[in-house]
């Protein structure tokens, strides 16, 4: 490539896409995982980066890509979102999500839902097709049979291991987030943030919530500037871990306002959420982030968090641990 002429803007081409995903944050040790379950997550994590990344390689929306990359992790059994969700203390599941685009800064959310297979497609719905942001329960499923999304018995989100997991601790009156034992505690929440071609902006989030949880509690992967979060020219944010201190930090969209106000950039920006304000308040868990540029950050406090990133410059990237 010829030298820049003397006092010539240097011109960064524009990434033509970028794409983050995750599978959650806690604490993910190398020694507690066996090597084949090890490659089942890396492969399940590179297939829904694939299916987002391919979409946005051929001109798909940020929209399209969040959406598709959510649907595969709440298919997969190894994450707690759609299929494979965390028990609740009355032995059933309520699923909550959200999507949040950056173009507009429209927005769908439910929680407590417990009979729709996918419910970061019921989002999408709320948000294109509906004057609302967010439904919950009851109320969501009936929009969701108006639409024709599809609803499933409340037993085929259910699986052995979640099952051992709820035994262990419903007698207690403690909640647990996800794999949350002494050997392997992770938050399995899944997401996705995405820059498409236009530079638009989106994020989508899907959760079980947390083990043995009563009393219909929500987490902040239902709550739109809390789990999700998009505005264009600024940031798109999805976030895993311990949902009561995200709620309260307003998390995703704290991010936004550091850059927005404090002016910092996505990498500053999302570093102090995760290692400050979070940490401060006595929470843990982690995000990841895109900006406008297709810059990508994925902080996190715990010892791993399954996530994944690819660019239109730069090759995939699976990653587990610190
Ligand atoms: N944030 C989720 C919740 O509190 C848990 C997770 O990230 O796994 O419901």
């Amino acid at each position: 490539m010829a030298a820049p002429l003397p006092g010539a803007a240097l011109i960064f081409p524009m990434k033509k896409f970028a794409f983050a995903i995750h599978g959650g944050a806690g604490t993910i040790l190398k020694s507690a995982m066996t090597p084949e379950k090890e490659m089942a997550y890396r492969d399940a994590l590179h297939k829904a980066l694939k299916l987002g990344a391919d979409l946005l390689e051929k001109g798909g929306s940020a929209t399209e890509a969040v959406e598709a990359a959510v649907v595969e992790m709440e298919n997969s059994a190894l994450f707690n979102a759609g299929y494979g969700s965390v028990f609740t203390h009355d032995k059933s599941h309520e699923l909550d999500a959200s999507i949040m685009e950056g173009k507009g800064r429209k927005a769908g959310a439910v929680a407590g839902v417990k009979r729709i297979k996918n419910p970061i497609s019921l989002c999408r719905k709320i948000m294109e097709r509906s004057e609302h942001v967010f439904l919950i329960g009851e109320g969501a499923e009936a929009f969701a049979t108006e639409e024709g999304e599809e609803l499933v018995s409340e037993s085929y989100f259910s699986t052995e291991a979640r099952k051992q997991q709820l035994l262990k601790i419903r007698d207690s009156m403690k909640t647990q987030l996800d794999h949350s034992d002494d050997q392997l505690k992770k938050f399995g929440t899944v997401g996705a943030v995405a820059m498409d071609s236009k530079g638009n902006l989106a994020a989508a989030t899907s959760t079980g919530g947390i083990t043995n949880k009563r009393y219909s509690r929500v987490g902040d992967t239902a709550i739109i500037g809390s789990g999700t979060y998009a505005e264009n020219g600024v940031c798109a944010i999805s976030s895993t871990g311990w949902g009561e201190y995200f709620i309260r930090a307003v998390a995703a969209y704290e991010v936004a306002a550091l850059m927005k106000y404090g002016k910092m950039t996505l990498e500053e920006a999302s570093n102090q959420l995760v290692h400050q304000v979070i940490p401060e308040m006595g929470g843990d868990g982690g995000i990841i982030a895109v900006d406008s540029f297709g810059n990508i950050a994925m902080p996190f406090n715990t010892e791993g968090m399954y996530r994944a990133k690819v660019d239109s410059e730069n090759a995939p990237e699976v990653s587990i641990y610190k």
